[in-house]
């Protein structure tokens, strides 16, 4: 059984996700302790343990430690199984996150799935639904697996409740392809930006705007205002989405108790800057996502922002996991831009 050290590098819930995807996908037992070790609030919460039974189901797998607050478990699968599920975190705990465990193994399954997920769908620390659908979707398409996502409600902290659909199709011939996304490909092609609020005064939203217009410069048909009836809860979300040839990016920033709507669409622009202030196609939150598709696929290549320590951990649970090295190669020259490969151990 493989060994995984729940502290390792960043030390929190991504250790655990990528080892829960990895052992579906390769079939390999494992234990790991010290469960997001370094959080606040080590353990499993509610969203690691629903992941944990979404792989459990997805992949008929023996548990044992599946239980709140464990910082161990044991974990063999059985067998991947396409289908129908439903995965409900029953807190506003991430449903993406949820997601993004199970999906890309079930891309390696014998059809097609389809997965109602419920809880957080807007969440701080996780990626939002339209980064998930706009940004990380086209890319499991260009690998050539099939991904279609519809959001039939938000949810945000603390209320939960939100609701989308994923659809599932494994690659024609059972194989991911290589990707290499070097670069942006040209010119902005479309963008938008919103503020999304959900049971709170639309004064609210209309500031957030206002200040996307201000620090964008973008025209005021670019930018608008949501409001999101259908949320269990009250909760507020900006982001800017933009699309070049080769890449979508989405950024977000994150309505709380205490923070001025400015702040929150300041964030969100200071992600987007963030972002171009390098000429590389995948921003700091694709990195660790990507590579791990990439990984699937045996190979592939991307350039992108300096890489966080969440990917830096990501791609070692990879490496434990799968027959590939992960490799971060810093380019000389101006442009803080990285080159991330994912090279088969075996060629
Ligand atoms: P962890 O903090 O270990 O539970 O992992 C959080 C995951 O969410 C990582 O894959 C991050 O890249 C991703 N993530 C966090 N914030 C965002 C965001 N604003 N947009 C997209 N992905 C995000």
């Amino acid at each position: 059984m493989l060994k995984i050290d729940g502290a390792m590098g960043e030390g929190g819930g991504q250790v655990l996700r990528t080892s829960l995807t990895l052992s579906l996908v390769t079939g390999t037992p494992f234990e790991i302790e010290g469960i997001r070790a370094n959080r606040s609030r080590p353990g499993l919460l509610r969203q690691h343990l629903t992941a944990v039974e979404a792989a459990a189901a997805v992949g008929g797998a023996v548990v044992e430690g599946a239980e709140l607050r464990s910082s161990s478990l044991r974990f063999a699968p059985k067998g991947l199984r396409a289908g129908e599920y439903h995965f409900a975190v029953g807190t506003a705990g991430s449903a993406g996150l949820v997601f993004q465990t199970v999906m890309p193994a079930l891309l390696k399954a014998s059809g097609p799935s389809r997965l109602v997920l419920e809880g957080g769908t807007h969440n701080p620390s996780a990626p939002p639904f339209e980064f998930l659908a706009s940004a990380y979707a086209p890319l499991v398409r260009r690998l050539g697996g099939g991904l279609e996502l519809e959001l039939e409600r938000p949810g945000f902290y603390p209320a939960g409740g939100g609701r989308f659909v994923a659809r599932i199709t494994p690659p024609a011939g059972g194989e991911l392809r290589p990707l290499a996304l070097l670069e942006r490909g040209g010119e902005v092609e479309e963008r938008e930006a919103c503020a999304l609020v959900a049971h709170l005064p639309r004064s609210i939203g209309e500031r957030e705007a206002r200040k996307l217009v201000d620090l964008l410069g973008w025209p005021g048909g670019e930018v608008r205002v949501e409001e999101a009836e259908s949320s269990a809860g009250p909760g507020n979300c900006v982001w800017i989405r933009a699309k070049w040839p080769y890449v979508t990016e989405v950024f977000s920033g994150f309505g709380e108790k205490g923070v001025k709507a400015e702040d929150v669409a300041k964030a969100a622009v200071d992600a987007y800057r963030h972002y171009l202030s390098v000429d590389a196609p995948v921003g700091v939150h694709m990195t660790d996502q990507l590579m791990l598709l990439l990984a699937l696929a045996g190979a592939g290549r991307f350039r992108s922002l300096p890489p966080s320590l969440h990917a830096r951990t990501n791609a070692e649970v990879i490496s434990r996991f799968l027959p590939v090295d992960v490799r971060f190669e810093a380019e000389e020259g101006p442009g803080r831009v990285w080159s991330v490969r994912v090279v088969s151990r075996e060629a």
